[in-house]
């Protein structure tokens, strides 16, 4: 079978990390058309916007993208991409499993937590508007429906994957009303899982948790904004952001991406770590349903921590990108 895939390069590190992604990813024998498509800074001056249409009509087509990171300037300039992809193809659900993984020294072991973060509203829905010239407001909206629907897709998840609990996290002791429905949200769905383990957290008491005991956390569920920063905190656990994938999931599309961003500074010196991409792109594989592939893929990771002669700086190593990405492919042949 041929899968059509959507192949979104990105900025700054993007194309290098892009580029070792889709060699891996190819030489673990299943059979992908990727159909590559510019966003970002680099068709700014072009199209006039980063994110033309061609970019969605594609991921539309073909329903699965690989994503590299995409450059967002901070205070004005455009909107995130990121944020407006996610709110357009209503890539409701953002998976970003965080795991130990053998051959990378960290703080903990046996870390295995899987955060399911709300995309496509909280904070993030960019009501933002000033109030006279000393303050700013900014509106934060929590509603039934996508409580309903992200939390439904983390005891699914949980399920699917055999895991046992799942952790709803939330600062409604503050926040009574947004928080506050998403949390009755979360203690309802509960109900129709009564094989899983529910359990409900306050952010900051769950961040402190997390540094001290990772490994009691099993699936946690959270509205946008606590998931932004929960994720980044469990990319830490496990070895930084050159390891972390991510997945936006709907009903209708995936897009799989690296946690981490553009990193300007290393762009183009083919230096940083393509494993973030590479995990993103085995958790594209799973979601094709070719389990083996991403079982090859996975294993000659593996392979490579573990001979620790071939990674990046961000491990401790002198490879480059390309080096360690080959050395990935030589594992599968
Ligand atoms: P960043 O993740 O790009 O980089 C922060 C630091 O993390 C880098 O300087 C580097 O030291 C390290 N790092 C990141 N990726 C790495 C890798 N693969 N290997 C080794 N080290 C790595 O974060 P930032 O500097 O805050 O953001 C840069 C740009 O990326 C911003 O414009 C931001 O908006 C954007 N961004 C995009 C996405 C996305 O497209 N999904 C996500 C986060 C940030």
């Amino acid at each position: 079978m041929t899968y059509n895939v959507t192949l979104i390069p990105g900025d700054g590190i993007g194309p290098e990390i892009a580029a070792a992604a889709k060699e891996i990813i190819d030489a673990s024998g299943v059979d992908i058309n990727w159909e590559v498509v510019l966003a970002g800074e680099a068709v700014m001056a072009k199209h006039g916007t980063p994110l033309p249409d061609y970019v969605l009509e594609s991921i539309k087509r073909n329903r699965v993208a690989l994503k590299g990171p995409i450059t967002t300037p901070v205070g004005g300039g455009f909107r995130s991409v990121n944020v407006t992809l996610r709110q357009k193809l209503n890539l409701y659900a953002n998976v970003r499993p965080a795991r130990t993984l053998p051959g990378i020294s960290t703080r903990y072991e046996m870390v295995d937590i899987i955060v399911v973060r709300e995309n496509t509203e909280d904070l993030y829905a960019g009501i933002e508007h000033k109030v006279g010239k000393n303050a700013a407001e900014s509106i934060k909206i929590i509603t039934r429906e996508a409580s309903e629907k992200i939390v439904h897709f983390a005891f699914n998840l949980a399920r699917q994957k055999g895991r046992k609990k799942v952790t709803a996290v939330h600062k409604a002791n503050i926040m009574k009303l947004t928080d506050g429905l998403f949390l009755d949200c979360a203690r309802e769905a509960a109900k129709d899982y009564p094989d899983i383990t529910f359990d409900e957290m306050i952010v900051d008491a769950l961040c402190m948790k997390l540094v001290q005991t990772p490994e009691t956390y099993d699936v946690l569920v959270l509205p946008n904004l606590y998931g932004d920063i929960v994720s980044d905190l469990c990319a830490g656990l496990v070895g930084g952001l050159g390891v972390a994938p991510g997945a936006n999931i709907g009903d209708e599309a995936a897009v799989f991406e690296p946690v981490h961003g553009s990193a300007p500074k290393h762009a183009g010196k083919n230096r940083v770590n393509p494993l973030a991409i590479v995990l993103s792109g085995i958790m594209m594989l799973e979601h094709l349903n070719e389990k083996k592939a991403a079982q090859r893929v996975l294993e000659a990771v593996i392979a490579v921590l573990n001979e620790k002669t071939h990674l990046t700086y961000d491990l401790g190593g002198t490879a480059s990108t390309s080096e360690m990405a080959a050395a990935i492919i030589r594992k599968m042949s």
